[in-house]
């Protein structure tokens, strides 16, 4: 096949030259021009492992197989010829209208969000990869803004107690971040609504709160799902009294498919200490702090709120590497030996898959 890739829409790149290399065996590479600069990835390493660098018209006209980290737009999808076939992430649960949009063009389309989160797709999960960095990135964000040290330290000048440290959601992302802010030595507390994380949390050395009568639906794929009102009263009161004592929160709180609750109410982020910190990863889904501004990073009344879903996009270098590898072994179900192979019988490809030959393919969650 013919696999294209194009600039993104950030400093990251779907394919690193790494990557190339492994796929020329079967495949042939076209790499817009300039597609990795950003990610520090010169045309020069990609021609090296024997892809062609193009313009994205040539990209587009040859390819048939594109590969994307956001969704290519829509100038590009009607470029490319029929049947070709297009990974990227859409979003369809959060965007259900995608799907129709997508239907017009006569293409294949992959949305790796979509891809059930089992262990075999474990090494070709690529909110996984992503959600990891973010998690870890937002600590060293965190630690930026914050005008005081985290670690605990002992000086000639007078002690300094650790930072207190909130985590509000530890899947993938909030996991990532207790461990990051453990190594810079601050005191780490974690809530999730699944009890199933706590033994998770407690190994990697935080404290797990918890707030007693979460629903948790063994159905929902692993995801958490929306909470009954009273217990929201019940958890938001407990993460008021653990803000007011916090120097940083950082929220990872998502829902698929709806809006992220709200856990940090405006009358909490009111009691916080000033000077301390809030990083909301949920901030596109609508935030986990009622004051977040999605891509934007503001003061309220001496606490910083930093809202960015994609702190990931900050470490070009790695992040393109990991996403690279994703779809490295994600094309290896895909294709054999070069050629288009669409196994639906695989749960992996059956459940990326959202548009096949130009018909929705997508499963609306239950
Ligand atoms: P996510 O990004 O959907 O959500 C982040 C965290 O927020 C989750 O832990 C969730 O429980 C939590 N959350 C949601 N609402 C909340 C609320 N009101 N209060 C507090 N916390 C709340 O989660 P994720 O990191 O993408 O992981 C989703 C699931 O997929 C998990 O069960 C995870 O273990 C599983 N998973 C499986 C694989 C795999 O095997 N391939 C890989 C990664 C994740």
């Amino acid at each position: 096949m013919i696999l294209g890739v194009l600039k993104d829409d950030d400093d990251r790149v779907a394919l690193t030259p790494d990557v190339v290399q492994k796929l020329t065996e079967f495949h042939e590479i076209w790499i817009e021009s300039g597609a990795g600069a950003s990610a520090f990835y010169a045309d020069s390493l990609y021609t090296d492992v024997g892809a062609t660098i193009a313009s994205a018209e040539e990209v587009l006209t040859k390819a048939n197989l594109l590969v994307r980290i956001k969704p290519p737009s829509t100038g590009a999808l009607q470029q490319l010829g029929a049947s070709s076939v297009v990974i990227s992430s859409f979003q369809p649960f959060n965007n259900p209208e995608i799907v129709e949009q997508l239907s017009q063009y006569p293409l294949t389309v992959f949305s790796m969000d979509m891809l059930p989160r089992t262990t075999l797709a474990q090494d070709k999960d690529v909110l996984s990869s992503m959600a990891s960095m973010a998690g870890y990135r937002a600590v060293l964000e965190a630690a930026t803004h914050l005008p005081r040290y985290f670690p605990m330290l002992t000086t000639a000048a007078g002690s300094i107690p650790p930072a207190k440290v909130l985590i509000l959601g530890a899947g993938v992302a909030g996991l990532q971040a207790i461990a990051t802010a453990k190594r810079l030595g601050a005191v780490v507390e974690a809530f999730d609504t699944r009890p199933a994380v706590r033994e998770e949390v407690q190994s990697l050395g935080a404290k797990f709160v918890e707030v007693e009568g979460a629903t948790d639906d063994k159905d929902a794929g692993g995801y958490a799902v929306e909470q009954t009102e009273e217990y929201k009263q019940r958890q938001q009161a407990l993460i008021a009294e653990k803000s007011a004592k916090a120097d940083v929160i950082i929220t990872t709180a998502l829902l698929r498919g709806k809006r992220s609750p709200i856990l940090i109410t405006k009358e909490t982020v009111e009691n916080m200490k000033p000077g301390s910190v809030i990083v909301d990863l949920a901030a596109s889904g609508g935030g986990n702090c009622a004051l977040t501004k999605d891509n934007d990073t503001i003061q309220y009344q001496g606490v910083t709120i930093v809202g960015d879903s994609s702190l990931e996009a900050k470490m070009p270098m790695h992040a393109s590497q990991l996403y690279a590898k994703n779809i490295f072994n994600f094309l290896k179900i895909l294709t054999k030996e070069g050629e288009l192979t669409i196994d639906f019988e695989n749960p992996l490809i059956d459940g990326a898959c959202l548009i096949h030959e130009g018909q929705s393919h997508f499963k609306v969650p239950q």
